[in-house]
């Protein structure tokens, strides 16, 4: 679909904007999540009319009525992804597209509008025309963005909604691991699932979210730092944790393995890391994998490392994974060489510091 530029865009600069010391201040040591740019983008699509009235303004609250359909039935979808400070002092974008396409495979799923590949991008464009500013340039500190659609028609019937809004809103980030990452402690939930064929798993839909808080609270309270969720059928192979996907280290045969998809979520990073292991002369394989294997290789030594990954944790390894009758660690619970290596790779490529050949990088 070919489409002009945003319908109808409107630019309403803020009045007041935060004072660039009080910004440079915030930006020093950001509290992910808590503190938001100057800006927010919103454009609505009504059934009949599309998209329409598209604007750049404060960042604020919004004005929906307690009837809005997403407050009932959570039809609601969204995309994470970050503008990363290059050496040059522009601002990169990694995979954005990917971002754009992956919102609209959501879309479909949870029965809601397209959003035009290219107005997706055109958001982040016209947001960080206004918010450049917040994009942060100490080491692996970036500007996450946040786009989402949600379900705004005020009507309480079960059905898809006649009228949506699409936000961008962004939020300054720290490093996520302080010091270099620190290996996870994993607990895998056998009570609970995230996702069962035929559902939303694949979907990146808030609801799948909600679902996951409670085993995540388990995780927390046996000492663990995430969630992982095994299939729902038979409760024995690996899917993914709460917000990462999961890949498997056999040094010495030079293969990868990962969870097929279908009930997980595509990760962009996963995707990433598969073309660059494959172009290190590794060979990848996206199967089923269950966690009695995952246990077996890596008390025989075979596995060598695991790691998990996405955008907001990069590349992380995985020490020690817990269940309920007992716990295992891989490669002696520290990070491994083949996981550091390869997110000094991923991060090179994401903050335009190595050459990229793959097409990857937008250059705002
Ligand atoms: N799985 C889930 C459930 C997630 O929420 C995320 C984060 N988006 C990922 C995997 C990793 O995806 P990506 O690499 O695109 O961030």
């Amino acid at each position: 679909m070919t489409t002009d530029g945003l319908p109808d865009l409107r630019r309403e600069p803020h009045p007041s904007p935060t004072p660039p010391e009080t910004r440079e201040r915030i930006l020093a040591d950001p509290v992910f999540g808590t503190v938001f740019t100057d800006h927010m983008f919103q454009m609505t699509w009504t059934e009949g009319r599309g998209w329409h009235d598209a604007v750049v303004k404060p960042y604020g609250p919004l004005t929906l009525s307690p009837a809005a359909a997403v407050l009932h039935y959570a039809q609601e979808i969204f995309e994470g992804l970050k503008a990363y400070r290059h050496q040059d002092g522009g601002i990169g974008l990694f995979r954005a597209e990917a971002n754009a396409h992956r919102l609209n495979l959501s879309a479909d799923r949870m029965a809601m509008p397209h959003l035009p590949e290219e107005w997706f991008l055109e958001s982040i464009r016209e947001l960080l025309a206004a918010d450049g500013d917040w994009v942060p340039s100490q080491d692996e500190a970036t500007l996450y963005l946040r786009p989402y659609m949600i379900a705004s028609e005020a009507f309480l019937g079960v059905r898809p909604a006649k009228e949506y809004t699409y936000l961008l809103i962004a939020s300054p980030a720290a490093a996520y691991f302080k010091g270099g990452p620190k290996p996870l402690t994993l607990w895998v939930s056998e009570e609970y699932n995230r996702a069962g064929p035929g559902g939303t798993g694949a979907a990146k839909a808030g609801g799948n979210y909600a679902a996951s808080l409670l085993p995540q609270s388990e995780a927390i309270e046996h000492g663990c730092d995430q969630v992982i969720f095994l299939d729902a059928v038979e409760y024995k192979y690996v899917d993914e944790l709460g917000g990462m996907n999961l890949f498997f280290v056999y040094e010495n045969e030079q293969v990868l393995y990962t969870p097929e998809l279908g009930t997980i979520l595509a990760g962009i990073t996963r995707d990433a890391i598969m073309t660059l292991a494959a172009e290190a002369g590794w060979e990848v394989r996206e199967t089923k994998y269950s966690i009695d294997r995952w246990r077996d290789d890596a008390e025989a030594g075979v596995l060598t490392e695991a790691f998990a990954c996405g955008t907001a944790a990069v590349i992380t390894p995985v020490g020690t994974v817990k269940r309920r009758d007992g716990a295992f660690t891989i490669g002696g619970g520290e990070a491994g060489k083949f996981t550091m290596q390869l997110r000094q790779t991923l991060l090179d490529l994401q903050y335009g510091r190595t050459e990229d050949t793959h097409g990857w990088v937008t250059k705002l």
